[in-house]
């Protein structure tokens, strides 16, 4: 597999998100000397690292399925990840109780608390969608064929059109606010398939969180940080490097015999616009929506193990939930759908907190806690909300790929938004470069 040929070839790959490192560490393993290049000074992208007091903390995706193979198997690679469980487990405010579903209920419970969220007529539509979702695994991520025949049929309208008001409201919203950042009139059943695929898995953590892996993969890869990539270099169709700026400075060109774009759509048509303007206009047709989080640490416990995580859908905070099954005394604070928009100010945020705090005590029946520490970020870009007939969409992407020799496209637009999702687009743009 390390031969002379491959050993001599630089690849770089843009972003550290866990679509960049995984296809870093895929082109590695096969023998390519490989370049991460990222902007910013640290590793992990939407993984959010961050500092909480003076414990690492992640302010951006953590919780990893049972079914994320792909990413289990790369965490592996690097070491020997230590999980905890985290599950399913939500409760909202229906008829003034608060009603809980948990990964760990009979099917039977589960069936019967559905059965309070919708219509009959709308659980057998969403049961016909979720036989798809678990009869094949590509049905679970962007691009399937089945879904691109739902699709066909459906995409003219958004997903809120095709259900009725109930089960749109108590069962969808979180799920498309949660994985979008997106209200369930702005996503569409073309690309159901990877949200459903979200609540028909159990989820557990990193106990150590991420960063050991992000550490193990910096010592094998080059890693390039504070380094902007601001454009492709190509010659006579096909990427010859990069033009890049680092620490600020002034904007050097890189030679690279290949390259992957494992940036978010928006950020990827940036860096194309000037030598593939028709894929630049095509990525630009992806949305993205953005999110606050803010994660507290209190002076006591303000979550039980039996209630975890509240969805909180009439005002700017989403959900509030535990930051671990561990860690009952940080909540982490979610802004995110049309009420979270547009981003706050920092000012703005500190009274969304203490409004979704003093609620949140409300409903668990708190008096006041005090506070520890506070970690905030704000996401412009948070999450991916795809575009309809997202099959159609990914048929002219790759149109417009082949043919330039050299480039390789991954990112969260490509299978799905999941931190799975990513990372197997990232293995998938390097196999097509050890095949190429
Ligand atoms: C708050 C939040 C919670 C989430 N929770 C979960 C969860 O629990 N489970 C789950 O499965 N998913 C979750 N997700 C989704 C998941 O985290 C993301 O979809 C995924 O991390 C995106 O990975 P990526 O590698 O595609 O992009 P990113 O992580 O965004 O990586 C792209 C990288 O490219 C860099 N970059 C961009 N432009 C340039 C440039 N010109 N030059 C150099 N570098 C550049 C960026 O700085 C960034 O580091 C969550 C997302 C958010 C925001």
């Amino acid at each position: 597999m390390n031969n002379a040929t491959t050993a001599d070839r630089r690849i770089a790959v843009v972003g550290a998100g866990i679509a960049g490192m995984a296809a870093a560490l895929e082109l590695h393993e096969a023998g390519y000397r490989v370049d991460l290049v990222e902007q910013l000074p640290v590793l992990g992208g939407r993984f959010g690292l961050d500092r909480l007091g003076g414990r690492p903390v992640m302010t951006g995706g953590k919780n990893l399925g049972r079914k994320y193979s792909a990413l289990r198997g790369f965490l592996d690679r690097l070491g020997t990840p230590r999980y905890e469980p985290f599950g399913i487990n939500t409760s909202r405010v229906v008829d003034g109780k608060l009603l809980t579903l948990d990964s760990t209920q009979t099917a039977w419970d589960k069936v019967s608390r559905l059965r309070r969220l919708g219509s009959v007529r709308d659980l057998l539509k969403l049961a016909r969608l979720g036989l798809l979702v678990r009869r094949a695994e590509a049905n679970r991520f962007l691009g399937a064929p089945a879904f691109a025949q739902v699709a066909a049929a459906s995409d003219d309208r958004p997903l809120s059109e095709h259900f009725g008001s109930d089960i749109v409201r108590k069962m969808f919203r979180p799920m498309t606010v949660r994985m979008n950042g997106a209200e369930p009139d702005e996503v569409y059943l073309g690309t159901f398939g990877t949200n459903l695929s979200m609540i028909m898995d159990t989820y557990d953590q990193l106990t150590d969180g991420i960063t050991p892996a992000v550490t193990a993969l910096a010592e094998r890869v080059s890693v390039r940080t504070s380094s902007r990539v601001e454009r492709l270099i190509t010659d006579g169709g096909r990427v010859t490097g990069l033009a890049i700026s680092t620490d600020g400075g002034p904007v050097a060109d890189c030679h690279y015999d290949a390259v992957v774009l494992a940036t978010p759509a928006y950020a990827t048509a940036e860096l194309v616009k000037a030598d593939l303007p028709e894929l630049s206009e095509t990525l630009q047709e992806v949305r993205y929506f953005p999110a606050a989080v803010v994660l507290v640490h209190y002076e006591r416990p303000v979550f039980g193990t039996r209630v975890r995580a509240i969805v909180l859908d009439d005002g700017p905070c989403s959900n509030a939930g535990v930051y671990g099954i561990n860690d009952l005394d940080i909540v982490r604070y979610t802004f995110s759908g049309r009420q979270a928009r547009p981003v706050p100010t920092a000012d703005v945020l500190a009274e969304w907190v203490d409004d979704a705090e003093r609620r949140l005590f409300g409903l668990l029946g708190h008096e006041r806690i005090g506070r520890k520490d506070t970690v905030t970020r704000i996401w412009d870009a948070a999450y991916c909300a795809y575009v309809p007939h997202h099959g159609a969409f990914l048929d002219r992407v790759r149109g417009q790929v082949t043919g330039v020799e050299g480039l390789e496209l991954a990112g969260d637009y490509l299978r799905g938004a999941p931190l799975e999702a990513c990372c197997r687009s990232g293995i998938e743009a390097a196999q097509r470069i050890r095949t190429a």
